[in-house]
């Protein structure tokens, strides 16, 4: 394999990709373009079913599986054992390996990284290419113009800076991308693609940790990410009931869920499952309702792109209303019952 390549890492469950997977590939794909590059994706589980033919539909060239009855579900010295010999196997290694900033893609992707000594940007929230000219002369071995630099970009200093990481000295350049930020590609199924088996060979040493059970939190179960309508919650709402009120409010629209700040989360209002932010999760929902929350910086990272924000606050001058499309000015308690009313009275 001499072709220039993007290659992403899949995470599945049951045969099923997370939405996280066809966010990289929407990304991989511009990056591809971008280098004239192939987009591969690479899946380890015990059946792959038909998700080669999805993520070729989302804008894979090449889907590598490797399939192992010991690869059902992620552990890290199988899955790392892998990745690493595909790598390992190629003529040319992958120009860019991306991976979710999931639990299991800030698990993997720095002991690839190790392994291949090569660099790693954590936790992206903008990926580009283009071009680094080195002329630090103190390092002669690596003055040049670099061309096709990954430019992993994300968010420092408590996201009052954005810093654009370089690694142009090795492939593959690495990063881990933060889920909800990047925009999938639609699915086109008269796109195709090669799917290409990888071997698998796992030593004992890679088998001594059994997953005997897996537990799921009620809090995994908040489908944040998917809902079209989201109502927030913060510190505002004044006490953990006050989330029964968002919560009616979600109920007026179809796929909705409720989300939170941090505060309203750090008081034990609400699980961190619901948590809107730079330590909580990114959303793009077509309406977001921020209800009580200020609009810090470190929340507005996790909503701001989404289609519309409206915000209730009843400080005039919170900076929410800086970059919320609609704001009220009012105490949340007599404008949302009212604003649940109204929405009860379009829909009989
Ligand atoms: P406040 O800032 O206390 O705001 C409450 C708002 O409610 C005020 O604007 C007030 O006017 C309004 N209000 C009060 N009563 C009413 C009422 N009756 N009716 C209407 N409005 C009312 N925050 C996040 O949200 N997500 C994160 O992921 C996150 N990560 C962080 C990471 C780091 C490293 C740090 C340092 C901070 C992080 N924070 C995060 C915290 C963030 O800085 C803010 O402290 C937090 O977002 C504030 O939450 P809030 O808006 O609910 O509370």
């Amino acid at each position: 394999m001499s072709t220039k390549q993007v290659l992403i890492f899949v995470e599945q469950e049951d045969g099923c990709a997370r939405p996280v997977a066809f966010e990289l590939l929407g990304a991989g794909r511009m990056l591809a373009n971008k280098l004239g590059a192939e987009l591969a994706a690479f899946v380890a589980c015990d059946s792959v079913g038909e998700l080669p033919e999805t993520l070729v539909a989302h804008g894979a060239d090449r889907v590598y599986v490797a399939e192992h009855p010991e690869l059902a579900t992620y552990r890290t010295l199988p899955y790392r054992r892998v990745l690493i010999d595909l790598i390992a196997a190629m003529d040319t290694p992958p120009h860019i390996v991306l991976f979710g900033s999931t639990t299991t893609g800030r698990d993997l992707a720095p002991r690839i990284a190790a392994y291949f000594e090569t660099g790693l940007t954590a936790d992206c929230t903008e990926l580009d290419i283009g071009p680094y000219e080195h002329t630090n002369a103190q390092d002669p071995s690596k003055v040049g113009l670099y061309p096709d630099c990954l430019y992993a970009i994300r968010p420092s200093f408590g996201e009052s800076l954005k810093a654009r990481i370089l690694g142009p000295w090795k492939n593959p350049q690495m990063a881990t991308v933060r889920s909800g930020v990047m925009v999938p590609l639609a699915p086109d199924a008269t796109r195709t693609g090669v799917v290409q088996s990888v071997p698998v060979h796992l030593e004992s040493a890679d088998l001594q940790l059994v997953v005997a059970e897996t537990l799921r939190s009620l809090g995994e179960q908040v489908e944040l990410q998917g809902a079209e309508v989201i109502v927030s919650g913060g510190y505002g709402l004044g006490n953990p009931e006050g989330f029964a009120l968002m919560y009616q409010l979600a109920a007026c629209f179809e796929n909705s869920a409720v989300g939170s700040s941090r505060k309203a989360v750090d008081a034990g209002w609400i699980a961190h499952a619901h948590q809107v932010g730079q330590t909580g999760k990114t959303v793009r929902p077509k309406l977001y309702i921020a209800c009580g929350i200020s609009g810090a910086i470190q929340h507005r990272v996790g909503m701001d792109k989404s289609a519309t924000i409206v915000a209730i606050n009843k400080d005039s001058n919170a900076p929410i209303f800086k970059f919320a499309h609609h704001g009220i000015v009012g105490d949340l308690h007599q404008v949302i019952p009212e604003l649940i009313r109204q929405l009860k009275l379009q829909k009989t």
